[in-house]
């Protein structure tokens, strides 16, 4: 999987560097030096990374690494030009993955994405669906689409996403969605579930998320 690295930088000569060094360490690129408009292309492309500037004109990093963070999960490493920013940077737990303080050598630059993409092949498939779960809000988001779930659709793709693979019986969901022992039907949750495929399809008809076992239950598996 290769895709595109944004940086996000209002120095031209430093954006430059950064992606000379990043092609040539095969990675393709795309500059934006107007804060403004990072969070429209985010949506639009989905980045494989994102390089960004704490200090930029008219909109600081900070507000744009929030915003990114509402609809993705997409690797974020800041850079500042500030050593004792860092500290506070990572006390607010804006949910960026690394921080570089400047002036950085491009090959440090380099290693560090490496190293930030490496880390989040390993960890999961989130880079890889684009499904963005807030569980404080039984929001779901999926390729930066706002998918409408009712609070037992999110449950049940909550509790799955959570460990791709496994597989769920049919009673085990029910369990998860009414603890209260409610008798349901087995159909319940098979209706349910397609509800949910249909809301997951509508959006990115290319994926399957959820597949049935035949009379064993359902799982989550992203393909
Ligand atoms: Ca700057």
């Amino acid at each position: 999987m290769n895709g595109i690295i944004l940086i996000v930088e209002d120095e031209v000569k430093l954006a430059t560097i950064l992606a000379d060094y990043l092609n040539q360490a095969g990675f393709e690129t795309y500059s934006l030096g107007d804060g403004l408009a990072v969070v429209p292309w985010v949506r639009q492309h989905q980045p494989q990374l994102i390089l960004l500037d704490l200090m930029l004109p008219g909109i600081s990093g900070l507000d744009i690494c929030r915003e990114i963070r509402s609809f993705s999960v997409v690797p974020i490493i800041m850079t500042t030009a500030r050593v004792e920013e860092i500290d506070r940077l990572l006390g607010l737990e804006l949910g960026a993955d690394d921080y570089i303080c400047k002036p950085f050598s491009p090959r440090e630059v380099v290693a560090r994405v490496k190293a930030v993409l490496r880390r989040g092949a390993d960890s999961g498939s989130d880079y890889l669906t684009g499904l963005v779960l807030d569980e404080l809000r039984y929001r779901a988001t999926l390729n930066g689409h706002d998918i409408d779930l009712t609070a037992v659709e999110f449950k049940l793709l909550n509790l799955m996403a959570a460990n791709p693979g496994r597989i769920y019986g049919r009673q085990q969901l029910m369990d998860h969605i009414y603890p209260d022992q409610r008798i349901v039907s087995d159909r319940t949750i098979d209706s349910h579930i397609k509800k949910l495929r249909k809301k997951l399809t509508a959006v990115s008809s290319e994926e399957e998320f959820i597949r049935s076992l035949y009379g064993v239950g359902y799982k989550f598996e992203p393909r």
